[in-house]
């Protein structure tokens, strides 16, 4: 009888590495990989008004004349207006910058894939 132990990637990196690595943002403040990718999103509906027509014209820029929307916690159609992502030393002040934001602001935190356990097989 022998123990196979499968790690992910042979127990080279974790899951958790391969999305900081491959996730497309550095940290704002330092450059290394992030931690925490935080976008931000805000209502279409508050666009308008909260008075933010004059970030329009960068936003229809960004988004070719369109304004592509997504729905989140409560059905209504947001629109990404930002993000940022943030290291693990640094991911507190980026936590603190978002909850000084407007509170219309939706802030939603994307910290990658949990890591996985190793697969034990015995055969
Ligand atoms: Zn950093």
């Amino acid at each position: 009888m022998a123990l196979h132990v499968k790690k992910f990637m042979d127990g080279r990196k974790t899951p958790r590495e391969v999305w900081s690595e491959n996730i497309g943002f550095r940290c704002l403040r330092c450059g290394r990989l992030p931690n925490v990718v935080v976008r931000s999103y805000i209502a279409r509906d508050d666009l308008f008004r909260r008075g933010m027509p004059a970030a329009l014209p960068a936003l229809m820029r960004r988004y070719d004349g369109n304004l592509p929307t997504v729905p989140l916690i409560d059905g209504k159609a947001y629109v990404l207006i930002g993000e940022a992502a943030a290291c693990h030393d640094h991911q507190r002040d980026l936590e603190v910058d978002c909850a000084r934001a407007p509170s219309y602001y939706v802030a939603v935190f994307d910290r990658g894939p949990d890591d996985i356990k190793p697969m034990v097989s015995v055969a």
